[in-house]
């Protein structure tokens, strides 16, 4: 690794900025396991979260021995942290180089949208047979944290937020396989739209997310549905996944 990549990626590293926890005085031994718990989990969020808000860009390197200095932990910590976000296809281990920030190539990103058009309609079904008064205000207050995201234009924020409302749709209609699935599907769609946004596109459109939430509060099932494959649709026309795999011909870019 040259000294400016290193450089880089401890930059990058950095931006992930963690409060480490004060060291207290003596702990209970239970006390202990569930702080240790708490740790994994908190390392966890914090790598998870700054790859979806694209401030580990794909293709970073996860250098276990920073991220312990970082974090404050061992170098084992950061391994089982490391082999859980591989374990949900978030960062790709290689033996002898180690572990990186996922690239979904372009014909994963087709299977997401493929798998994305099978599962988002069944989650939408559950979630209207299973509808609850509570489950519809926690839609609204997180389509409400994105609309305030957009206002403020926090692109980071509206990425994540516009993500996760898949994953909470998918949370909230009960099936966790459902569920984990959809997490694992929103996540690697946030990877794509760093690889693969037009510059002008904007992840998922706000008003569309409204009026899915509108129509599950009817629910109207088919509306809803019909409402997220024409979303889906358009998320996946805003990448630019039609890049050619034939040869370049040289002679023809340089004729003019
Ligand atoms: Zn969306």
């Amino acid at each position: 690794m040259s000294r400016e990549r290193a450089a880089s990626d401890t930059a990058t590293l950095a931006t992930l900025n963690p409060v480490v926890p004060a060291k207290r005085a003596r702990k209970s031994a239970s006390q202990v396991r569930l702080e240790r718990e708490n740790s994994h989990d908190e390392i966890y969020e914090r790598i998870y979260n700054a790859i979806l808000e694209h401030r580990l860009p794909p293709g970073t390197k996860l250098v276990e021995e920073r991220l312990a200095e970082i974090f404050g932990t061992s170098r084992a910590r950061i391994r089982e942290v490391l082999a859980r976000l591989a374990h949900e296809q978030i960062v790709e281990l290689y033996p002898q180089r180690g572990a990186y920030v996922a690239k979904p190539s372009v014909e994963q990103a087709r299977d997401v949208f493929e798998a994305r058009r099978l599962i988002e309609p069944a989650v939408l079904r559950r979630l209207i047979e299973t509808l609850t008064p509570e489950k519809l205000a926690r839609l609204r207050q997180h389509r409400d944290l994105e609309l305030d995201a957009r206002r403020r234009d926090d692109k980071r924020a509206v990425i994540r937020l516009s993500g996760e409302f898949h994953s909470l749709a998918a949370e909230l209609a009960g099936n966790s396989a459902l569920a984990r699935n959809m997490r694992e599907l929103s996540v690697l769609t946030c990877l794509m739209i760093f690889l693969y946004d037009a510059p002008t596109a904007t992840s998922c459109r706000a008003d569309e997310h409204s009026q899915i939430i509108e129509a599950i509060g009817k629910r109207d099932g088919v509306r809803a549905e019909r409402i997220m494959l024409q979303h889906l649709d358009h998320i996946e026309s805003s990448m630019k996944l039609d890049i050619s795999t034939e040869p370049v011909d040289l002679e023809a870019v340089f004729k003019n």
